[in-house]
């Protein structure tokens, strides 16, 4: 059939992802899916908000054409924004802790743009610091993912939609979702709120950083930039979600009491249940996914009889090759695979 359409940028692919029914995993008396947001372009979450961004800074007039773009990212918003530029034809810079995964730093790389890398020890506070560094001394403009309305909106508008959309007519008791910036929580259930009431909206956060479930206020300066790194945050494996700060833009979504429930998870169960995802059903996603959907696992075993569940899964598995997810998966022959080379006589390893 085609996609019915000729498309006239990558750009006009991002979005509009599937929501995808989970087959094995899932206790019988649910019904489960996942939004799987790998199905984008640069296949994360991000690419909403990368073209977000540029194209209102386009509208605005704050970005000229050919200015160069610098943004702070631990690698998702980096991959989606060098994508964005790379097509609309803007130099960008990005600014990541060393700690992050080394596939993230070379896709960037890759798809054309600098990546400038800060000490670990001064976490995502520090990395952020040196993108306005950056921005002030050379004039290019910061993406400010964090703060700007354009990351909560384009949720608002796409993923939202497409939620409601996907649903319509039909039960949506529980939707469970993590944060990094807190855009995907806070646009999403903008609309959820007004549109679908009936829906529970649960959040997740890692159980060695809960900085919403410390109850802890984020102190902030001027313009809603962190003033310093939040107390409750600790290292985890949960790449992508929690930064050591409570993000304005998360921000809307604890003072408007968007979600109905706080529910902290272990990257250890993030990992599993990737994993898990991979093996029983063919859905390839990162930590970030798995965390969620051990939550929406949870949420499974004990909701009611009939009951619809809507977990998202933020990016793909691919990128995380050479972090804790894939350690363990060899390279190497197993005994069982030697085993099953040597039973038929033919090109058999030396
Ligand atoms: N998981 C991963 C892997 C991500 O990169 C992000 C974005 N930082 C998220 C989850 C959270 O999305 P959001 O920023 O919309 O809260």
């Amino acid at each position: 059939m085609g996609r019915g359409k000729l498309y006239d940028s990558i750009l006009e692919t991002i979005g509009d992802t599937p929501c995808i029914r989970i087959n094995t995993l899932s206790p019988d008396h649910v019904t489960l899916y996942v939004k799987a947001e790998a199905f984008n372009p640069a296949a994360s979450v991000k690419d909403r908000l990368a073209v977000s961004i540029i194209e209102e800074a386009e509208r605005s007039g704050e970005l000229k054409p050919g200015q160069t773009v610098v943004e702070a990212t631990s690698g998702n918003t980096g991959i989606g924004l060098a994508m964005v530029c790379a097509a609309k034809g803007y130099p960008l810079v990005i600014t990541m802790a060393e700690s992050f995964s080394i596939e993230r730093r070379r896709l960037m790389r890759f798809l054309g743009a600098k990546v400038v890398l800060t000490p670990k020890g001064e976490k995502a506070v520090g990395m952020y610091r040196k993108a306005v560094e950056l921005a002030e001394a050379n004039g290019w403009f910061l993406a400010r993912q964090f703060e700007t309305e354009a990351n909560a909106r384009i949720h608002e508008n796409t993923t939202a939609r497409e939620i409601l959309a996907d649903f319509d007519g039909g039960r949506l008791d529980y939707w469970v979702s993590g944060y990094g910036t807190g855009g995907t929580v806070s646009g999403v259930s903008r609309v959820l709120k007004k549109e679908r009431p009936e829906t529970r909206i649960i959040l997740s956060e890692p159980d060695n950083a809960q900085l919403i479930g410390s109850g802890e206020a984020q102190k902030r300066d001027g313009d809603g930039s962190p003033a310093s790194g939040h107390p409750a945050w600790q290292p985890h494996p949960i790449q992508g979600w929690t930064p050591d700060f409570v993000p304005l833009v998360l921000q809307e979504a604890i003072d408007g009491n968007y979600y109905d429930e706080l529910i902290p998870v272990s990257g250890a169960a993030g990992i599993k249940w990737s994993r898990e995802l991979a093996q029983k059903e063919g859905i390839f996603t990162g930590v970030s996914g798995g965390a969620t959907f051990a939550v929406a696992m949870q949420i499974a075993e004990r909701a009611e009889a009939g009951s619809v569940i809507l977990c998202m899964l933020p990016d793909t598995g691919e990128r995380y090759l050479s972090s804790p997810l894939f350690e363990g998966i060899a390279e190497d022959m197993s005994d069982e695979e030697v085993a099953l080379s040597k039973s038929t006589p033919g090109y058999q390893m030396g």
